[in-house]
């Protein structure tokens, strides 16, 4: 439930318990403890929508007044029942069974609503408030021959509550201890699956994205390419300007091609200085458009300390049943003759730098 809909139940709740305790207070005796504090509580149910409508409290914080602000109103019920009230209602058990009914409610919704030690400390203070107040009476019903036999029930009714507060403890623990299983496993999974130095996906994350993105692909009969590319000349950048600096033109590659991917592309770090894209439903001719793109970002791209570099790339396609390891293998063979035949250059399907790639026809579904 997000905030602005719990706002407004919470508004809607104060606003239909108005009437209900209009109802109430028609009916209670006067001069008893309800009289008087049905129009308090009606008072506070009144501030309470005013204050939500025009303040911009936070919910929590009214939450936890309410919670509070309830709690002491059926507190000072159980206490006028007990020492105020008729002792005939006592012992025909008329008492106390609503009131704990309610105790019981006011603690399911402190767990709700609060952190579980939060909820643990509420609960627990109203369970000692109330056996403080049924142990006076308990006493004075000893000490004057009172209903003791009457009062002495009410334990069973304390007892319920404190096994009550016991089970809502443990589940409410069982739930924390889920939610922070799920948040590890998803912490572990980030860890496992993305690069270090660059925040990309890394090649684990690359090697399943591409094995599901071909089964993708195959069921769908969409093409799928990968781009496979590296750094030319990459070593000489370390041996010049030091491995710290290599490492920050190793993460700025990736932050200024992040931006050139489209959003259905899984773009991450192979290793070393070697990257990898994987484009579904992307043809042979837009893949190496794309991969040109990424080429001249990279060529145009001024890094730390005036730093240019290049890089080549390799680019395969299937259009066919996409094989990944396949596929991966020929832009890696596709990569190696970009660097054989000088660098700084996209290979694709034809075995021919860019610039010729276009003029050749495929007859292939695989390039
Ligand atoms: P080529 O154009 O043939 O790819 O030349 P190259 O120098 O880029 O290739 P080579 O395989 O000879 O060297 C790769 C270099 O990349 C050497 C290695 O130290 C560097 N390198 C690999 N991983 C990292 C890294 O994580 N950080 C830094 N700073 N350098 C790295
Ligand atoms: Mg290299
Ligand atoms: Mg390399």
């Amino acid at each position: 439930m997000n905030l602005e809909h719990a706002r407004r139940l919470f508004r809607i709740v104060s606003s239909f318990s108005l009437p209900v305790l209009a109802g109430l207070w028609l009916m209670t005796r006067s001069g008893s403890y309800e009289a008087w504090a049905y129009p308090i509580l009606a008072i506070y149910m009144v501030g309470v929508v005013a204050t939500l409508a025009w303040t911009s409290i936070t919910v929590k914080r009214v939450f936890s007044v309410s919670h509070a602000v309830v709690s002491v109103f059926w507190l000072g019920l159980l206490a006028s029942r007990l020492f105020a009230g008729p002792e005939s209602a006592l012992v025909a058990e008329r008492v106390t069974p609503d009131v704990y009914l309610i105790f019981v409610l006011i603690s399911i919704v402190a767990y709700l609503i609060f952190s579980t030690p939060r909820a643990l400390k509420a609960s627990v203070a109203l369970l000692l408030v109330t056996t403080v107040v049924v142990g006076v009476r308990f006493a004075s019903a000893v000490q004057n021959e009172g209903p003791v036999v009457a009062v002495a029930h009410i334990w069973l009714y304390e007892a319920i509550l404190g096994i009550t507060i016991l089970m809502l403890h443990a589940l409410a623990r069982s739930k924390d201890r889920a939610a922070a299983a799920l948040l590890e496993a998803a912490r572990l999974h980030d860890l496992a699956y993305t690069d270090v130095l660059t925040s990309l996906p890394n090649r684990r994350e690359l090697e399943e994205s591409l094995e599901h993105t071909a089964a993708a692909s195959n069921e769908l009969e969409q093409p799928l390419s990968v781009v496979f590319f590296d750094l030319d000349d990459f070593k000489s950048v370390n041996d010049v300007h030091g491995h710290a600096v290599g490492d920050d033109v190793l993460t700025e590659v990736g932050d200024v091609l992040r931006t050139l991917m489209r959003s259905k592309d899984t773009f991450g770090r192979w290793g070393g200085e070697e990257y990898l894209v994987v484009a579904p439903g992307t043809r042979h001719e837009q893949a190496l458009e794309f991969a040109e793109r990424l080429r001249l970002g990279v060529e145009a791209h001024v890094f730390v300390h005036g730093i240019h570099v290049t890089a080549s790339f390799g680019v395969a396609t299937s259009e066919g049943k996409a094989d990944a390891r396949a596929l991966l293998s020929r832009a890696d063979e596709r990569l190696y003759r970009a660097k054989h035949a000088g660098r700084n250059r996209v290979v694709g399907g034809n075995g021919a730098p860019m610039d010729r790639a276009s003029t050749l026809q495929p007859d292939a579904s695989e390039r």
